[in-house]
């Protein structure tokens, strides 16, 4: 009877890929080599991946690092089914694609050389956090942490207020960066690490993650990194 039951769930509810709906697997390892990986850092001042371009110099941050493109189809896939299905079952195959990008990667980490990096997550906004269950940026940072910098502190003394509108209901730019604004701040008596890496799913217009690092830099952080899954809207 025991082993019964699993046999039946998994008769009603197989395990598809959520990119291309194959059985067997979160997602195939077919849509997981397909995914497109982004094997240099793209500009810290504006996200911009080309090594000559006109920098609008936008962000605050020393570096990042961005796994793969929110276009591309299967990355996004599996984007959506952490955040809006709650598929966390889904992070065993991210954690397997961040091992593979370490190993393909040509450009260095942008943290490399520091002997010490602590680990924050770009923590999501209360709303999100309470009707998902979960926060997708801590659950990522948690793997990234183990898998990619298992020598870095994990650090956790951010705090996020509700912003007024969801950031998909607004336009780009200034707006976003408008609404973000003020929505961080710092646990009580918090002590701020010199050298930190926000970690986030998605890198759009970057205001997130620049507000996140504009909060932490007044407290004294020197140098602050981002790493997202995926770069772009
Ligand atoms: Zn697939
Ligand atoms: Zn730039």
């Amino acid at each position: 009877m025991d082993s019964f039951l699993p046999l039946l769930w998994d008769l009603l509810f197989p395990v598809r890929c959520v990119s291309c709906r194959a059985p067997g697997s979160w997602w195939c390892e077919v849509c997981r080599k397909k995914s497109e990986l982004i094997r240099r850092n793209p500009c810290p001042n504006c996200a911009s991946r080309k090594a000559v371009h006109d920098c609008p110099k936008s962000l605050g941050l020393d570096g990042i690092a961005a796994l793969g493109f929110y276009h591309d189809p299967r990355l996004r896939s599996v984007l959506h089914a952490l955040k809006y299905k709650g598929a966390t079952v889904v992070m065993s195959a991210v954690e397997e694609r961040l091992g593979e990008w370490a190993e393909e990667r040509l450009d260095i980490w942008p943290w490399s050389g520091l002997s010490n990096l602590a680990i924050q997550p770009a923590i999501g906004a209360p709303h999100s956090v309470r009707r998902r269950g979960f926060d997708q940026a801590h659950l990522l940072s948690c793997v990234v942490n183990r898998v990619l910098i298992p020598w870095a502190a994990p650090l956790d003394i951010l705090t996020r207020t509700d912003s007024l509108e969801p950031q998909a209901r607004l336009d780009v730019g200034d707006v976003r960066r408008a609404n973000v604004a003020g929505s961080f701040g710092l646990e009580p008596g918090a002590s701020v690490p010199p050298n930190i890496l926000l970690v986030d799913d998605v890198l759009t217009s970057g205001a997130t993650l620049d507000e996140a690092a504009r909060v932490l830099r007044a407290a004294g952080a020197e140098k602050i990194y981002a790493l997202v899954l995926a770069i772009g809207a």
